[in-house]
């Protein structure tokens, strides 16, 4: 089969395209999954690159997004059959110790997201447990299936689990062309929330406000926290979603109101943030962190998923925006876009038979 190999870190052109055997015939409750399309995610710039902390078996088949058709089951699989189109919850998880046991699957001390800490999708064939793979939602294709997963339910956890949106709360989403945060923004709107935007590009801009986002402040303009003083009646916004970290973690914290809630999920600009605390006490807000979502948050997600909404329709549902898709040989120049920081959306690789 063909796969997409890392043997050493560095930029794009360390991503090798190698003929390898196929992965072994599915054992008990397993399945082996012909991939059509791998989606992209920030993780998978980290893992080519290689950072402290980040430990890699090299050589390494990265990608943590994936849909397809099964190809064929092990023994006592019921859930999926052969010739089915899933897509795939994006970690694997023990199904044994007390978080898993309560369905909070990215508490599991051995949860291990897939391209990350254990081998990924990009390639022809993958052998996943089939508590994994759920059906590919009514109306998307291979290439959609694959351009939601990671980033859809990292904002699904945050939003609807580690806090609950009501209608009214005014939220602040840095970055929001980013995959987390173009969903953010999606599932923001479901529960009536209104949603303030940033980005660094006019053209960023202008797809977010069509996106459903109310306001939408390029960073580059330096005016944020005007912006959202003079939007929320000088209150600032009820939640802020920041991955960004270092570089705008402050002003973050700025535009956040009392008993606001910062929530984060990554720190893409650098990981030590430095603020006065004096100010987080005395307006009692909270900084909450967060990673991944359980599996009861995937299931609810696919729910809400479907096709994009046509042309000027009204804005309902929750549905993957995806920004260009590559073939299988081209995955360099897919990396090569997604650290161009013009992606709106997703980047996503198809892989075609
Ligand atoms: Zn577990």
């Amino acid at each position: 089969m063909r796969a997409v190999v890392i043997s050493r870190h560095g930029g794009p052109d360390v991503l090798e395209l190698r003929e390898l055997p196929r992965p072994a015939a599915p054992g008990p409750g397993q399945v082996r999954v012909s991939v059509r399309a791998a989606g992209l995610n920030h993780l998978d710039l980290w893992v080519r690159r290689g950072h402290p902390g980040l430990h890699v078996d090299l050589p390494f088949i990265p990608g943590s997004d994936l849909a397809g058709v099964v190809e064929s089951v092990g023994e006592g699989v019921t859930r999926v059959r052969a010739g089915q189109s899933v897509v795939a919850y994006p970690a694997l998880f023990c199904h044994q110790c007390a978080a898993c046991l309560a369905g909070r699957q990215n508490h599991c001390r051995s949860y291990a997201i897939l391209g990350e800490n254990t081998s990924g999708g990009l390639c022809d064939e993958i052998v996943l447990p089939e508590r994994n793979l759920f059906p590919l939602p009514e109306g998307l294709s291979f290439v959609q299936g694959a351009a939601f997963p990671l980033a859809w339910l990292t904002s699904w956890h945050m939003l609807t689990r580690k806090v609950v949106l009501q209608p009214g709360d005014w939220v602040l989403i840095q970055a929001a062309a980013s995959g987390t945060g173009v969903a953010a923004l999606q599932i923001a709107r479901l529960f009536g929330a209104r949603v303030i935007a940033t980005a660094g590009s006019d053209e960023k801009c202008r797809r977010l406000l069509e996106l459903g986002a109310e306001h939408v402040v390029d960073h580059r303009s330096g005016e944020l926290r005007a912006r959202v003083k003079a939007v929320t009646d000088g209150r600032g916004c009820t939640v802020v979603l920041d991955h960004l970290g270092a570089e705008t973690f402050s002003l973050s914290l700025g535009c956040l109101a009392r008993e606001g809630r910062y929530l984060t999920c990554g720190g893409t600009t650098g990981p030590e943030l430095h603020f006065d605390v004096r100010h987080l006490f005395i307006k009692h807000q909270r900084i909450i962190g967060s990673t991944m979502g359980d599996v009861g948050d995937f299931q609810t997600l696919l729910a809400h998923m479907g096709p994009p909404p046509a042309a000027g329709a009204a804005l309902r549902g929750l549905w993957p925006v995806v920004h260009q898709e590559f073939s299988l040989s081209q995955v360099s120049q897919a990396h090569a876009e997604l650290e161009s920081r013009q992606v709106i959306g997703k980047v996503v690789v198809k892989l075609e038979l």
